[in-house]
């Protein structure tokens, strides 16, 4: 099994996974969480340089947000998809959404009048490594693409656990395993069955603890059913 560590805040996961060389950075944060994220990275023992490949689950400025900085100063390899080039050249979040639950409807727009919560620094992705590619292959590292919570939502499978971004949630004002922001329900509900049908034990979100898989189930219609509001109408 590889170890697993989480150097991330409260409210977003930044997930360590263990390689032969090092370490793949699973995530990073708002733009101003890096401090913390530095902070937890010597508390546990982890040297930057030893960070060889970021993964970026999507872009969204809660994931995407110090990974420009984290790139440079570990030297680490990005690996993201190519389709994703658009929007971290754009650098904030995509608005074109719905929110999973009304009531969070005047918090979302606050915070994006608020550029800090919904911005981050541009990335070019012009020397990152294709995920479709099973760059990690050896290490038992296998991406996989789930759609949904935006266009292309990047995960991956090592072990027993599932490393699924936003995809589902688990806390921070989340029901039901819902994402607060969806792009696409119909797609994100595909993909909740794509996951249950896989040979894993654990989902290991970018919001809240890490959960048993087959509690997603029983939520997988109420997703289907959710009643969404439209972020900008
Ligand atoms: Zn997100």
């Amino acid at each position: 099994m590889k170890r697993v560590l989480n150097l991330g805040t409260i409210c977003v996961n930044s997930y360590l996974v263990e390689i032969s060389d090092g370490w793949v950075l699973v995530d990073t944060g708002y733009p101003f969480d890096y401090p913390h994220f530095l902070r937890a990275a010597k508390k546990k023992g982890v040297e930057l340089s030893s960070i060889r490949y970021v993964v970026l689950t999507h872009v969204h400025a809660d994931h995407a947000g110090f990974l420009k900085r984290v790139l440079e100063d570990a030297g680490a390899k990005l690996i993201c998809l190519p389709a994703e080039k658009e929007r971290l050249l754009s650098g904030v979040n995509e608005k074109d959404v719905y929110l999973s639950r009304p009531i969070l409807y005047l918090i979302n727009r606050i915070s994006a009048a608020l550029s800090r919560f919904q911005s981050f620094e541009p990335v070019d992705i012009s020397e990152a490594i294709d995920p479709e590619t099973q760059p990690l292959r050896d290490e038992g590292i296998t991406f996989f693409v789930l759609h949904g919570h935006t266009d292309n939502d990047l995960c991956f499978k090592v072990d027993d656990k599932l490393f699924v971004g936003d995809i589902c949630m688990n806390g921070m004002g989340s029901v039901g395993y819902s994402p607060l922001w969806i792009e696409d329900n119909a797609a994100l509900t595909e993909s909740w069955k794509q996951l249950l049908a896989m040979d894993a034990e654990f989902l290991y979100v970018g919001h809240g603890k890490p959960f048993p898989k087959r509690d997603l189930a029983e939520f997988v219609k109420k997703q289907e059913n959710r009643k969404l509001c439209k972020l900008y109408k």
